[in-house]
């Protein structure tokens, strides 16, 4: 059975050595973030992730280890995984350059046929780039080969889209490489797997088994990317079409619901908001418009997504400013600070955006995330106040923001908002209750693409 290393213990790296164990390999788990490593080690799982806690208790010690050696981890294994960050440059393209240096110490350490897998989201061309710096670096006649197999995992549910994938891509130039993958693979793609007693429970809709799409390692490379930057579209697509909804006075959930029944589109990311966010949309959005540029295509279409998506957190921004007025010195309470609910990932979430806007002008702000708060206090440093729950957030407030699509955000009790709440004015950048719900309260509610409700007297509300 092949050996599987996995270098980086990220949302994918972590997820993807615990899965691969769950599957029945024996995996090594590498990192150079030596804290990371002791925290895993003492079994504390650093990212919040469904199942995740289980599969690393059930396997570590045993099909599942945690190592700073790559050296080590790259003798021991014929299958490696690199899953390390790509970060965006300031111009917009990836940095490769924590691909790079894994694949020259790969290249160092080579004592056998390896196959080197990119997990990460890189670039057309990457693979290509890592087999020229395996070759210029190793010193022996070891063959290898490099194959694209991106993540299409999403945050918050990581442990069964990785189990349950849609699909599962894989991209090479070699048939020797294309039987080793479609080995590590085929207790998923038989149907193995899901005859398992002990499996995670797959989630509705789950397409079992799934599909292998074998292509070419750029195809491979080009999927990625290309899927990401059509979610973000259908993000900002939905966005835009809200703005109108909001200039005209149509409601966007009745629209998006109309665009989304058409089984040519589809419901998915068809949800109006203060925009996308994450680790992933925006880099991922401004590399494939920065390498469509290098090979010579003028891909307009993406600075529009961008651009859309940047002017939803300033047209949200400005709806507060309508609100409340003059902001400084106001009390604002923040519900959500993650990019998405599901996750504590608050890498360019646009909660985080508005929140920091909303500081720069003075305003006060008490937030609550179910999961984000470890993570914000480290990155707002003393400059906001942190509560335990949503009632405290909003208790004494001059204003309630709703910024992540929590489920627990969906269902508070309106009524005791009401009560807390200095003034009864929401501004829910998630579109998480209805306009007539909220009149019903008798709150000033003001959200995305939908009816604004203006500030009633107090005798205008309707006893509860
Ligand atoms: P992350 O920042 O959470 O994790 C990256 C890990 O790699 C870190 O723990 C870091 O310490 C480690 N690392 C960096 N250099 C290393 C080295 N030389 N040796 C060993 N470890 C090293 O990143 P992530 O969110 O897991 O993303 C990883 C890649 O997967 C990115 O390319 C991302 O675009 C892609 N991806 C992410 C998601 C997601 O939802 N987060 C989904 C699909 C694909």
């Amino acid at each position: 059975m092949n050996k599987i290393a996995v270098v980086g213990s990220g949302y994918v790296g972590l997820v993807a050595a615990a899965c691969f164990a769950e599957l029945g390999y024996s995996v090594t788990c590498v990192d150079n973030d030596l804290a990371k490593l002791e925290c895993l080690r003492r079994g504390e799982i650093p990212i919040h992730e469904k199942f995740l806690p289980e599969l690393v208790a059930r396997h570590s010690g045993t099909r599942l280890q945690f190592s700073d050696s790559l050296a080590e981890a790259v003798r021991s294994s014929t299958v490696i995984f690199i899953a390390v960050g790509t970060p965006s440059k300031d111009n917009g393209e990836a940095d490769l350059s924590y691909v790079e240096s894994v694949a020259r110490e790969i290249a160092r350490s080579i004592n056998g046929y390896k196959v080197i897998i990119e997990k990460s989201t890189v670039p057309v061309y990457t693979s290509e780039w890592i087999r020229r710096v395996m070759l210029l670096t190793t010193r022996t006649e070891c063959e290898f080969d490099v194959v694209s197999n991106p993540e299409f995992l999403r945050e918050g549910t990581a442990v069964t889209d990785f189990l349950y994938p849609d699909r599962i891509v894989v991209g090479v130039n070699s048939e020797r490489a294309a039987a080793v993958l479609r080995d590590i693979y085929s207790p998923l793609t038989t149907g193995a797997y899901y005859m398992s007693a002990q499996r995670v429970p797959e989630p509705d809709r789950a397409t079992i088994p799934p599909q292998l799409i074998l292509t070419s390692a750029k195809s491979a490379e080009l999927i990625k990317h290309a899927s990401n930057a059509f979610l973000a579209m259908k993000i900002s697509f939905i966005n835009a079409v809200a703005s109108i909804c909001e200039e005209v006075g149509a409601d966007i959930e009745q629209v998006a619901r109309g665009i989304g029944s058409d089984s040519r589109i589809g419901p998915q990311f068809l949800r109006a908001g203060i925009g996308y966010g994450g680790s992933c949309f925006p880099k991922d959005v401004s590399a494939f418009r920065a390498v469509s540029r290098q090979c010579g295509y003028d891909f307009k279409l993406l600075e529009d997504v961008m651009q859309i998506n940047e002017e939803q957190r300033r047209r949200f921004l400005q709806k507060i400013r309508t609100a409340l007025w003059t902001l400084k010195g106001k009390k604002i309470g923040v519900l959500g600070l993650a990019f998405k609910g599901g996750t504590d990932d608050i890498r360019e979430s646009p909660a985080i955006a508005l929140v920091q806007g909303l500081v720069s002008e003075g305003v006060q702000i008490t937030a609550y995330d179910p999961a984000a708060m470890k993570r914000a206090r480290e990155l707002f440093n003393g400059s906001i106040h942190f509560a335990e729950n949503a009632y405290a957030v909003a208790a004494g407030a001059d204003a309630l923001l709703i910024l992540t699509d929590w489920d627990e955000f969906a269902s508070l009790d309106l009524k005791h908002l009401h009560e807390l709440l200095e003034y009864p004015i929401i501004l829910d950048g998630r579109n998480l209750y209805t306009p007539e719900e909220m009149e019903r309260h008798g709150f000033m509610y003001i959200s995305i693409g939908r009816k604004v409700l203006p500030l009633k007297q107090l005798a205008d509300v309707p006893a509860q």
